[in-house]
């Protein structure tokens, strides 16, 4: 038995010893999600913004040319297919680029547009006719800071003097070599070293970046780093920081790092079972589990599906067993790697494959929105056995995304009834017995 936690913080309880050494590592779950991610999240809920300074009239945007942005740089943002900006930068884009500078601490979940907000932030700031290092932007890790880079590329694509230079591992750089390139991105480790060995004068950084602060101070060093780096900067240095979950030791790192600061929240989506419908049936065994999916495709085959199983050996056996079936099932399990489980997520979005085999580890924190069927082949159930309703509701939660309807199917061990009661009691909601003679009804 191992606990972990998933991208939000919370606790997984896993009992999947076949899992051990496929633990979710933030970083990877955070990767995977760029890596995914190709639209941006949708999110209703309402900006919180807090000013240092409550005087200062800082008011949101709701489009682009509001920015007073270079020409070079709209250019950037409209090639990209950005009509308006998201819901935290309309908030965050005016202060970011404020004068006299305003510092910043940031939360919104992932795919709400923070990467593409201190992008442009850090486009917009630099003065393309120094040439040394002006913006300093720390990620957790070489991959992250590699999808930053992109994203800095694309947009500044229009500003060719404006250069990029990869704060990261392999990227040696000899003491004494001092870089030209206006903005650099990359890890704690090596970014401290270059400002040590003045390859990056620390005193001519005038705006400094940290992304992903609770994956960074998840990582082992990389907290001191950070807090190192951010030392040898001047007291004038714009400072921001961004998050995709907000606890207290992200709060307390962001005080330290981030003095004076105005902060921006958004509060993610909160999942809900009020558009799904909620079923189950009862089965002896896994071949009896089986037979229910078989007898439960047709209604698969009209949407897509996300099976949850327990264990990677059962999500396994019921893939091969659904495929020679002749069925288009996709399997997404631990062992593989993040471009990997990226890439059979993305032909799962696009529609390739109409079902998801997967186990509670690998598939945390992702979001595909058009799935209208789930069905749970084992019930989720902590540690000690007992209904575990809060990772039901993040299965169960991402069918009925946005008000459309969902359906929910649980297939339960004779024995385990009483967690489906459980369950039904925690939600105040019904969950209907399906069998042979009501399957209509699902249909
Ligand atoms: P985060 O850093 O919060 O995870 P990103 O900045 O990576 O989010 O944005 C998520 C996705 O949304 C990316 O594919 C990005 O290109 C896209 N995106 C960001 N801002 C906008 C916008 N204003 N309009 C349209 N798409 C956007």
């Amino acid at each position: 038995l191992k606990i972990e936690r998933d991208i939000n913080g919370n606790l997984v309880k896993s009992q999947e010893s076949e899992d051990a050494g496929t633990k979710p590592d933030l970083a990877q779950q955070s990767l995977l999600n760029k890596l995914i991610r190709r639209t941006l999240v949708e999110n209703r809920n309402q900006v919180v913004v807090l000013q240092a300074d409550p005087t200062s009239p800082l008011y949101s945007v709701k489009s682009f040319e509001e920015l007073r942005l270079k020409p070079d740089l709209l250019r950037g943002v409209y090639q990209m297919g950005f009509n308006r900006p998201s819901k935290i930068q309309e908030s965050a884009l005016p202060m970011m680029l404020a004068e006299p500078p305003q510092n910043l601490i940031a939360q919104s979940q992932s795919g709400t547009g923070k990467t593409a907000a201190f992008s442009l932030a850090m486009l917009s700031h630099v003065n393309p006719e120094n040439k040394w290092p002006q913006c300093l932007c720390v990620a957790p890790t070489y991959e992250l800071a590699l999808q930053i880079g992109q994203v800095i590329e694309q947009m500044g694509k229009f500003c060719p003097d404006v250069k990029l230079a990869y704060g990261i591992r392999g990227n040696g750089l000899q003491r004494g070599i001092s870089l030209q390139e206006q903005i650099v991105v990359g890890t704690p480790g090596t970014l401290l070293d270059w400002t040590r060995f003045k390859i990056i004068d620390p005193k001519k950084i005038t705006l400094f970046v940290l992304d992903e602060a609770d994956v960074m101070i998840a990582t082992q060093g990389h907290r001191d780093q950070s807090i190192r780096i951010q030392r040898q900067l001047l007291k004038t240095c714009q400072m921001l920081l961004f998050s995709a979950t907000f606890e207290d030791s992200v709060w307390r790192f962001a005080e330290v790092v981030v003095p004076d600061p105005n902060i921006i929240r958004l509060k993610r989506e909160e999942e809900t079972l009020n558009t799904i419908k909620q079923f189950y049936m009862v089965c002896r065994n896994k071949e009896e589990k089986f037979e229910a999916i078989s007898n439960l495709y047709g209604c698969l085959t009209i949407a897509q599906a996300m099976i949850f199983c327990q264990t990677r050996k059962i999500a396994a056996w019921l893939c091969t067993a659904l495929v020679n079936e002749g069925h288009q099932v996709a399997l997404l399990s631990g062992e593989l790697t993040v471009e990997q489980r990226a890439a059979i997520i993305n032909r799962f979005k696009s529609g390739l494959e109409k079902v998801l085999v997967t186990t509670n580890v690998c598939s945390r924190g992702i979001d595909v929105a058009q799935i209208s069927l789930v069905v749970n082949f084992d019930l989720p159930v902590d540690i000690d056995g007992n209904a575990d309703s809060e990772t039901y509701l993040h299965r169960i939660g991402r069918t009925g995304r946005f008000g459309k309807r969902g359906f929910a199917v649980n297939l339960v061990d004779s024995g385990l009834l009483t967690i489906i009661q459980e369950i039904e009691t925690h939600f105040g909601r019904k969950i209907t017995k399906l069998d042979s003679e009501n399957l209509g009804e699902f249909e």
